[in-house]
């Protein structure tokens, strides 16, 4: 945004003239709103910003009174008292400036604090649907740059209309009560001066985006063919040349944007000095005359005090007439992160939400209705019930709404209609925190942050003794593992975890899950291939945990569905069918065609696993490694 150089701020992007923000009275506000507590700061900012521009003024009008009392009236004493004056009264506006300035980073420190707060607490009150639907990129813009442009519009735009304001008509007014006619000179050259620097500036300022088009395009080719896919692509398909030939292009065309931003640049300053020197020439010439010919009244000392005078009148106006650019900016910023407050919060406690003191994990759904959009239904009348420490095994095709079933169970959406209940409550009514305490899920996409293993544990359980930490790892079958590791429980998992295999990772999942000990446990069976040791590894782990606590499995292996006590099949969104394994594969529908496509491909690895489970544990480095492809 501020990439134009110098005077790039006092322009308007096509994009942002294409979004310029609705101003309201409203949104005005609003803002103000944000500002309001600070008010008895911003008042002194106020008195500051007054006090230091008329300050900075006064050394020019003591020019005058330099030159006609001292230096033209010969009065020593004066000239020093004068000098002094000055110097004592410049020292004083430089410190009222500190004085303003730590003020004004203060507030905006405090201001853009209290936004940053509000607007992390409001995203984390955004449902699932939120974050699926938005641009990772793009939540974190607003949470960074645009809450620092908030800061940027504080310090300075606040600041400096305010002072340019009050410095140009200070100076306005002493040029007029001095002498009406040198002052219109004054106020008649100011165009002459603005117009072409603003010109000048505009030119520049188009000139620097586009060699930034430029270098972005030069940077795309680089990523593209310098990277070891796209430099294998190349040389397969024999493009060194063509790709040479555009890179040279590229390259050509960036050096006469370079020559042309760097000569404009030079036009622009040489614009800048000959018309600063143009208006003092002209006031001396006409003031001269006015001196020598018509009005006897007129010193030297006047003349000085309007050529010094101009020269501060320049900066303000250029400054103001930025100002509507700024504005523009700035409220579209507000704008922008006004909406995000207003985002609605989809999942909300209920104001007299229950917290039992336990719960026994049973979940009933009894015809619910779901759809993630208005008009696509996803969930169709679903019921079933799963009681108090027995498990079921939801399997079905892809897209069959697997995962969507149990989303609606920790309330990571809320079903339209129909109900659900967990412990015999139903969900929408109990106390959030309560009800995600009380679910906990394995999911297929493992997400562990960048840390140790123990830190990554630790996240479910803050105050897990050591003790606790081994024996949850040796349940989830990972114990072995972590043992062989050198630094043990503070091994580094890497971003994401990467370092880990995918098994590892689920059996690390299914460690933190256990130390949070849910009523409920749900595990979505990873659907991408683990080799049959990892496989077993997990099964092994899993097996005795579901045996002993109320849960849901969503299943993709015939090993995990037949540990379950009962079996929904979805398809589409309905219950399709449901009973026993044996029941089902008989019945020749839906179970059995999945059970012939799908499970039955499985059965080879489970048979081979469970075969490889039984024999003696293979030595470290045979099981870690196929478990790390
Ligand atoms: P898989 O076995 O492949 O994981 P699944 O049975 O778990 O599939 P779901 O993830 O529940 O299927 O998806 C059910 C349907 O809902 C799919 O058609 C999917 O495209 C759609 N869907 C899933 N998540 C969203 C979402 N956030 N917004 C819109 N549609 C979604």
């Amino acid at each position: 945004m501020m990439r134009g150089g110098p005077m790039g701020r006092g322009y308007l992007t096509e994009e942002e003239k294409a979004h310029r923000p609705k101003v309201t009275g409203q949104l005005l506000k609003r803002v103000f709103s944000y500002l309001k507590p600070y008010w008895k700061q911003m008042g002194l900012i106020l008195i500051a910003i007054a006090l230091s521009s008329l300050l900075n003024l006064y050394p020019s009008i003591l020019t005058g009174r330099i030159i006609d009392e001292g230096l033209i009236g010969r009065s020593m004493a004066m000239l020093v008292r004068l000098i002094l004056l000055s110097l004592a009264v410049t020292l004083g506006a430089n410190l009222i400036s500190v004085g303003q300035n730590y003020l004004n980073t203060w507030i905006a420190q405090h201001i853009t604090f209290d936004m940053r707060n509000k607007m992390y607490a409001h995203l984390q009150r955004m449902s699932q649907r939120f974050f699926i639907s938005n641009n990772q990129g793009d939540i974190i813009t607003r949470m960074t740059s645009d809450i620092d442009g908030v800061q940027r519009v504080i310090t300075s735009t606040f600041t400096s209309i305010l002072s340019n304001v009050i410095t140009l008509a200070a100076a306005l007014a002493t040029m007029y009560s001095r002498n009406w006619v040198l002052a219109t000179l004054g106020v008649l050259i100011i165009p002459l001066f603005i117009i072409p620097t603003r010109r000048a500036g505009k030119t520049r300022w188009d000139l620097t985006r586009e060699s930034q088009a430029c270098n972005d395009a030069i940077n795309g080719i680089l990523n593209e063919t310098l990277s070891v896919s796209g430099q294998t692509l190349v040389k397969l398909f024999g493009k060194e040349q063509h790709e040479y030939d555009r890179y040279k292009a590229a390259n050509k065309k960036m050096i006469k944007l370079n020559i042309k931003e760097s000569m404009a640049g030079r036009w622009f300053f040489m614009i800048i000095s000959t018309f600063a020197s143009i208006g003092p020439m002209l006031i001396y010439l006409v003031g001269g005359i006015l001196m020598l010919r018509y009005d006897q009244n007129i010193t030297v000392g006047d003349i000085t005090v309007m050529v010094a005078l101009l020269s501060r009148l320049y900066g303000p106006v250029n400054s103001l007439l930025n100002i509507q650019v700024e504005w523009i900016r700035s409220m579209a910023l507000f704008t922008r992160i006004f909406e995000y407050f207003d985002l609605p919060v989809e999942i909300e406690n209920d104001p007299h939400a229950i917290t039992p003191v336990r719960t026994d994990g049973s979940v009933v759904f009894s015809h619910v209705n779901f759809s993630y959009e208005p008009d696509r239904q996803i969930l169709h009348d679903v019921s079933f019930e799963l009681k108090a420490g027995r498990s079921v095994a939801i399997v079905g095709p892809s897209g069959s709404g697997k995962s969507t079933i149990i989303n609606l169970i920790p309330r990571l959406y809320d079903c339209q209609s129909g109900l659900i209940t967990f412990g015999n409550i139903n969900v929408k009514k109990l106390d959030l925190n309560f009800l995600r305490k009380n679910v906990g899920i394995v999911s297929q996409e493992t997400y562990l942050f960048n840390g140790t293993i123990r830190e990554n544990l630790l996240y479910a359980k803050p105050d897990a003794t050591e003790e606790e930490l081994i024996a949850a790892c040796k349940k989830a079958n990972i114990y072995d593992f972590i043992q062989k590791q050198e630094t043990g429980l503070n091994t580094m998992v890497g971003n994401r975890g990467l370092k880990l295999s995918g098994g590892e990772k689920q059996r690390l999942s299914i460690a933190r899950v256990l130390l949070k000990n849910p009523a409920l446990l749900i595990f979505d069976e990873a659907t991408s291939a683990l080799d049959s040791i990892s496989e077993a590894k997990i099964q092994e782990a899993i097996e005795p945990i579901i045996a002993q606590r109320t849960s849901i499995l969503i299943a993709h292996r015939l090993s995990t569905i037949l540990t379950a006590d009962e079996i929904l099949v979805v398809k589409d969104g309905h219950i399709v069918e449901r009973g026993q394994h044996a029941d089902l594969v008989r019945r020749g529908g839906v179970y059995t065609e999945l059970y012939e496509t799908q499970f039955k491909k499985a059965i080879a690895a489970v048979h081979s696993s469970s075969v490889l489970l039984k024999a003696p544990r293979p030595s470290p480095s045979s099981a870690e490694n196929p478990d790390r492809s």
